[in-house]
C-alpha cells in the first residue's frame, strides 16, 4: 500500500505531461511486474490515424518523447495495422491479446477523456493480468485521466478548445531551449530528436488575425462572432498537420508553430489555410478572410523577438489589402520591413 502511495505521490507532483506519463508507465511497470509498458498517443484522422509512442518503460530502460517534437516519424505505426488497438480505441474497451513476436500477453487500455479516446496504454506481461493487477492498472489510468483533464483545462482556451496563450509561452520556450546548442540529444533517456530536427529544416511561427472582425461583431452580434472563431479553429485543425501547434493567442488572433523543411512549405500550408477560410460559407455571416504574418524561429531568438517579427509581417499584410500571407524574411530582403534590433532585455514587447 505504502509502495502504491509513493507512486501516486511521485505522479501527482508533475505538471509536465511527459513526466506525468513516465510516472504512470513506471508505476505500472513495477506494480504489475510487466515486461514492458508503452503509452501511445493517437494522431491524425480516419485511415491515416497513427499510434505515436510517447513513453516506453521496459527491461531495456526508459524512453520518453518531449512534448513538442515527437512527430511520430521516428516511432509511429498506422493504427489500422494493429487490430487490437483499433478495437481498443473504437470501442473504448480493454483488449488483451497474446503477442506472437516475443510471446507474453499485451493488454491495451484506452485513454479516454471528454474529447474522446486520446491514446492507448499497453502493458505486456508474461501471463494475463490478474483481477487485482487489472484493478491497479485501471486505478492508475483513472488517476492519469483525471490529471489529463486538469491539464487540458489549464492549457486550452474554453471557446475554441485550442491551446491557450500560457501554453504558447511554455511551448515556444521549450522549442527554443531544444534548439540551443548542446541541449537536445544530451538527455540519453529521451527519444533522439536532434538529427530529425536538422533534417526537418526548422520551426516557423505564424500569427493569424481575422480581417475586420469588429465589423462581424457589430453587424451580426457577439454570438455570431464567437461562432466564427469556433469554425475558424476547426478550419485551422483541418488545414495544418497534426504536428503543427495551434494556439488562440487572444481575441481573434491565432498562432501556428510549424515545422517545415523550407519556407515554401510554410507558405503553401498558410496559403492553403487562407484559401480554406476564404472559401468557407460562415452561417449568416457569409465570407470571412484572415491575414497572416510569419517568420522563421532561430536558436538565438527570444519569444518577443519572434512574435514581433511575425506581427510586423502581419501588419504589412493588413496594410496591403488583407486576406494574404506575408513572410517577414521575404519582406526584409525586399526592404519592405525594417531590420529589427534585438529589444532591450527588460522591455516587454507583449
Ligand atoms: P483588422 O482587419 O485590422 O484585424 O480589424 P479587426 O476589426 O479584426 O480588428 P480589431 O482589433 O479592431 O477588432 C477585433 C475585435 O475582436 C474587437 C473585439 O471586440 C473582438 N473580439 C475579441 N475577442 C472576442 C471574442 O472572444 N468573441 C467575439 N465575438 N469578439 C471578440
Ligand atoms: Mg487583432
Ligand atoms: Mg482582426
Amino acid at each position: 500500500m505504502i509502495h502504491v502511495l509513493k507512486h501516486v505521490e511521485s505522479i501527482t507532483q508533475h505538471r509536465d505531461r511527459a513526466l506525468l506519463e513516465l510516472g504512470v508507465a513506471s508505476a505500472l511497470f513495477e506494480l504489475v511486474k510487466a515486461r514492458e509498458v508503452n503509452l501511445y498517443k493517437i494522431v491524425g484522422e480516419g485511415a491515416t490515424r497513427c499510434l505515436e509512442r510517447m513513453t516506453h518503460v521496459g527491461q531495456d530502460g526508459v524512453r520518453y518523447a518531449q512534448e513538442f517534437g515527437a512527430d511520430g516519424d521516428m516511432d509511429a505505426v498506422l493504427l489500422d495495422t494493429r487490430p487490437e488497438m483499433v478495437a481498443c480505441v473504437d470501442h473504448a474497451q480493454i483488449i488483451r491479446r497474446e503477442r506472437e513476436d516475443h510471446g507474453g500477453h499485451a493488454h491495451c487500455f484506452p485513454i479516454s477523456v471528454d474529447r474522446g479516446v486520446l491514446g492507448v496504454l499497453e502493458v505486456t506481461c508474461d501471463a494475463p493480468l490478474t483481477d487485482d493487477d487489472l484493478g491497479t492498472a485501471e486505478g492508475f489510468l483513472g488517476l492519469y485521466r483525471n490529471y489529463l483533464s486538469l491539464l487540458d483545462y489549464s492549457e486550452r482556451d474554453t471557446l475554441t478548445g485550442m491551446l491557450n496563450r500560457k501554453t504558447f509561452d511554455e511551448n515556444l520556450a521549450k522549442i527554443l531551449s531544444s534548439m540551443s546548442v548542446g541541449q537536445v540529444g544530451d538527455d540519453e533517456r529521451s527519444y533522439p530528436r536532434r538529427r530529425r530536427q536538422q533534417d526537418d529544416g526548422g520551426h516557423w511561427l505564424a500569427v493569424v488575425d481575422v480581417d475586420h472582425f469588429k465589423r462581424i461583431n457589430d453587424q451580426f452580434g457577439h454570438l455570431y462572432g464567437d461562432e466564427v472563431l469556433i469554425l475558424l479553429a476547426r478550419i485551422m485543425r483541418d488545414s495544418f498537420r497534426h504536428q503543427d501547434r495551434l494556439f488562440r493567442f487572444g481575441g481573434e488572433e491565432f498562432v501556428v508553430i510549424l515545422r517545415a523543411a523550407c519556407e515554401d512549405e510554410v507558405q503553401n500550408a498558410l496559403e492553403r489555410f487562407r484559401l480554406a477560410v476564404e472559401a468557407y460559407a460562415f452561417p449568416q455571416v457569409g465570407r470571412v478572410t484572415a491575414s497572416t504574418g510569419y517568420t522563421r524561429i532561430t536558436p538565438t531568438d527570444t519569444i518577443p523577438e519572434i512574435v514581433g517579427r511575425a506581427d510586423e509581417a502581419l501588419y504589412f499584410a493588413k496594410e496591403n489589402g488583407r486576406n494574404q500571407v506575408a513572410s517577414y524574411e521575404t519582406l526584409r530582403v525586399a526592404g519592405k520591413v525594417s531590420v529589427r534590433e534585438k529589444p532591450d532585455s527588460d522591455i516587454e514587447l507583449f
